[in-house]
Formats: C-alpha cells, sequence, structure tokens
C-alpha cells in the first residue's frame, strides 16, 4: 500500500488513537484481516466473527511487526479504535484509491468474473504493474482490502464485485470508483435471492450507473450478446464499447472453434486490428471473457496483436476452474468443481464432449445451488443436455436435484446404464474406482457447496 501516517489514516476513518507513542509512523502495508500475514510495516484489521475475534490476536500481530490494529476497542497495543470496522475499512479504501495513479477496471456478471479478472490481468501486466483481486474476494472486505495493496507503481487495479442483492454494488463502487466497468452476463446465479432475471440486471447494471461520464473518461464495456447487458447501455454516461460474437460489437470473435484438444481459438477483431487466438483455457464460455478481456486491454492502448499474444498464453490463475490433469493410466480428470450454473454447466458439457472426442466421457455432476423456482427445469435441462451431447456417462451425485439431472437424461433419451444417480461423493469416487478404463474423460462439477473437488482429489489421487 501507500505509506500513510497513523494520524492520518485515523483523520481518515475517522478514529481514537489509543496507546500509540508516535501517530506519524507511518503504515507501508500490507493491511490484513488474518493475523497470520501481518508482518513488519503492517496494518491489522480486528473483526469480530462469531468464532473468532480479531481483536485477541492484538499483541501477537504487534509482536509481528504489525504498525497498528484497527478495531472496535483499546487493546493494549497501538490501535485506531472506531465504531464500525467494515466502514473504516471502506473509507481507507476510498481515500487511497483515489491518490494513486492507477486506472480502475471494475467488473460484474453471473458467471465468469474471477476467470475474466485473471485474464484481463494476465493482458494487462504485459502493459504495466497491475494489482489484482485474488481468487474471489470480491465483497465489502476483500474489495478494499485488494485496493489496499496497490502501490505507486500500480497502473491498473482490476477488480471484481460480487452482488448478493440491490445496492451491493453500487456500495463497491463508491469504496472503489472505477472509470472502467464491465457487464459480463446477467445469468441465473442467485436468481433465488434476487427473485428473477430482471432485478439480476438491475442489480449489476449499478456497475455502469457509476462510471464518470464519456467526457471524464468513463467506459462500460458490455456484453452485445446478453440482451440484459446490451440494454444497460441506456443507464450510463460513460462510453459504450460493445464485445460479443455479434455483428454490432466493437471487440468481435470470428471463425470460434474448438481444437481437437478442446480449447477455443476464433480470429479477434478490435477498432485497431484483428488477429488470431488460440486459448489454453478450456470451455467456449471462454470466448466471451476473453473478448471482454480484449475490450478492456483495447480501451487502455493495447494493440489487438498484443491482446491475442496475452491471451493465447494465459492460463487459470484460479484453481478448480475447469483443470484439466492426466493420470498417468491416460485418465483425464477435469475438475470444474469450484461452482456451477446452468449458463457454466453446460458450457462445461460441450467442453468435455470436445476434449473426449473418440473416448468414453463421464460428467460427474451435483446440484446447481440457489436456483429458486427454475430449480427443477435447469437441473432436467442439464441431463438431457449430457444425453444430447453423447456424453458417454451421467453420474448424477446427491439428493433431490442430482435425481433430476438423471430424470431429464432419461426422458431425453433411451439410457439405462449411461446415466446413474449416487448419493454422494464417496459413492460417486467408488463407482467411478472400479469403472474407469485408461483414456476416459471425467467432468466434475456441482456449485460450491456440494464440495465435489473431492471427487476429483480422490480420481487423481488414485490414479
Ligand atoms: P463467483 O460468483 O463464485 O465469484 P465467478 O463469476 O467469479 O463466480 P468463475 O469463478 O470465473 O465465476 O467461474 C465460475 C463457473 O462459471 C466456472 O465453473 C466456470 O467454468 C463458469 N464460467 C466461466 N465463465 C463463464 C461464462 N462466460 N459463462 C458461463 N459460465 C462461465
Ligand atoms: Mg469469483
Amino acid at each position: 500500500m501507500i505509506a500513510l501516517s497513523l494520524a492520518e489514516i485515523a483523520e481518515v476513518v475517522g478514529g481514537q488513537t489509543h496507546d500509540i507513542p508516535d501517530p506519524s509512523v507511518q503504515v507501508t502495508g500490507p493491511v490484513v484481516r488474518d493475523s497470520r500475514e501481518a508482518g513488519p510495516g503492517s496494518l491489522f484489521v480486528a473483526f469480530a466473527g462469531e468464532r473468532v475475534d480479531g481483536h485477541d490476536f492484538a499483541a501477537a500481530v504487534v509482536e509481528a511487526g504489525a504498525v497498528a490494529v484497527l478495531g472496535t476497542r483499546p487493546v493494549g497495543v497501538p490501535a485506531i479504535v472506531v465504531e464500525d470496522v467494515q466502514s473504516a475499512l471502506g473509507a481507507l479504501a476510498r481515500h487511497v484509491v483515489a491518490r494513486l495513479g492507477a486506472t480502475l477496471v471494475a467488473l460484474t456478471g453471473s458467471a465468469g468474473k474471477t476467470s475474466t479478472k485473471d485474464l484481463i490481468a494476465q493482458v494487462l501486466r504485459r502493459k504495466a504493474p497491475t494489482v489484482f483481486t485474488p481468487g474471489s474476494l470480491n465483497n465489502e472486505i476483500g474489495l478494499p482490502l485488494t485496493a489496499l495493496s496497490a502501490t505507486e507503481e500500480t497502473r491498473f487495479l482490476v477488480l471484481e464485485m460480487g452482488a448478493r442483492g440491490i445496492g451491493h454494488i453500487r456500495y463497491l463502487t463508491e469504496l472503489t470508483p472505477p472509470r472502467i466497468g464491465l457487464v459480463l452476463n446477467v445469468g441465473s446465479a442467485h436468481i433465488g435471492e434476487f427473485g428473477g432475471r430482471e432485478q439480476i440486471a438491475q442489480a449489476k447494471g449499478e456497475l455502469v450507473e457509476s462510471l464518470p461520464s464519456e467526457a471524464d473518461g468513463g467506459t462500460a464495456v458490455l456484453n452485445a450478446d446478453d440482451p440484459y447487458v446490451r440494454a444497460m447501455a441506456s443507464r450510463t454516461k460513460a462510453k459504450v464499447l460493445l464485445f460479443g460474437e455479434s455483428d454490432e460489437a466493437d471487440v468481435r470473435a470470428e471463425n470460434v472453434r474448438l481444437t481437437d484438444t478442446g480449447q477455443p481459438a476464433f480470429r479477434l477483431h478490435t477498432p485497431s486490428g484483428a488477429s488470431d487466438v488460440t486459448m489454453r483455457l478450456y470451455g467456449e464460455h471462454h470466448v466471451s471473457n476473453a473478448l471482454a478481456a480484449a475490450a478492456v486491454a483495447h480501451e487502455l492502448g493495447m494493440s489487438a496483436d498484443e491482446i491475442a499474444v496475452a491471451l493465447s498464453e494465459a492460463g487459470s490463475l484460479s484453481r478448480w476452474r475447469m483443470e484439466v490433469t492426466e493420470r498417468p493410466d491416460g485418465v483425464t480428470v477435469v475438475n470444474d468443481a469450484y461452482n456451477a450454473n446452468p449458463e457454466s454447466m453446460k458450457a462445461a458439457l460441450r467442453a468435455l464432449v470436445a476434449m473426449g472426442k473418440g473416448r468414453r466421457t463421464w460428467a460427474v455432476l451435483g446440484k446447481m445451488a440457489e436456483l429458486g423456482d427454475e430449480a427443477l427445469a435447469e437441473h432436467d435441462a442439464v441431463g438431457r443436455l449430457a444425453v444430447r451431447l453423447n456424453v458417454s456417462k451421467l453420474v448424477a451425485v446427491g439428493g433431490r436435484e442430482a435425481a433430476w439431472l438423471q430424470l431429464g437424461a432419461y426422458n431425453e433419451g433411451s439410457w439405462g446404464e449411461e446415466s446413474v444417480h449416487v448419493s454422494d461423493a464417496q459413492a460417486a469416487v467408488d463407482l467411478l474406482r472400479s469403472e474407469l478404463r485408461p483414456g476416459d474423460v471425467v467432468l466434475v462439477k456441482a456449485s460450491r457447496s456440494v464440495g465435489l473437488e473431492s471427487v476429483a482429489q480422490a480420481l487423481l489421487e488414485s490414479g
């Protein structure tokens, strides 16, 4: 982070200083909430959780070199005391990003935020120092912590923003106001909590509403292929840059195909030229993510050739997303167990079939959470798609939703033993261990709460 004195921090967050002999001492970073990450120069943010109270670690973090604690009560070591730690952290982030010379890029969407954030970071960092959210730290705590990790050298700050309701994104944009705002898609993730797609679009669109006007450099990067996102153009004063396969997109993909290994390839067109991309990532859904990243990079002055090279070399930075591992016996395990929604389930099935051409393919799938009234129909549709794509074997894992998956498969075709329903991850592992043959390709995917990565891990250990 940029160096700030304790006096300045106390003023910015409206806090009282306690046990601070010298308020001119500077925090040089990082700002941490995990006591184990505290070190020389750091500021420790003490949250009082249900099980652990950060304040209990005050002495330990100072021992480790932390300059002070930001908390809600004096703790006997240097502390800045505030009423609410989360708003103090937000205020500090807002103060710091205003002083940075970095361009802020924020992105949101129902699916693909982390994948796209990782792509954007890998493209932009070829041009200039880039800081980005690690993993999926996309909420009111992770976002300010990421912003605070930027330094004077940082030119681009790439921030994933998640929304679980109306007003969430607006709040995040107040903490870290972006100049470029990207909306990927409006899918059905969290539809149960939101109430419907319109509401999801309403919530995600808060990002483009927050942007500066075109005259002040604001740019909204919108998915031309998603009608809900496309419609957000009318909600912003910023310049609009469209990406997608649609002809009206400014940044487009032509000749989209999957290579024999199941990786997407296409010709990238930006307003500054055209160039060929062959991705290292798996799954055609990454074409849309790559175009989104290309649009951001174009806006920040990169040429089509530079962008194409960067996209072709970009790998996944976050685990359990289409992680492809080959066992010594030739079984390929595709671990996409990080999360699932209807869109990503379908994309993953298509990737499985493309990379498994001429081989036996297994789809080991569990429930897609938070679908509300659409749950039955969406699980049914995924089961049916598995049959239409000729996936060799469907293993539906878990309770009611898994039964719906299998029923969809059954109703779509004449499947008997090709689709099975097992009660839990262990049962799936037992079945696969006895049935897998060299050369088979196994996709493992479900919502986060199902924890199906245990199946992928067990398969890799037993290979
Ligand atoms: P979260 O809300 O958990 O932070 P996210 O939006 O960051 O999720 P990712 O972690 O990138 O999304 O991907 C989640 C799942 O969605 C993965 O299984 C991935 O394969 C899939 N996915 C990635 N990009 C897309 C896309 N453009 N459309 C549909 N599905 C996608
Ligand atoms: Mg994420």
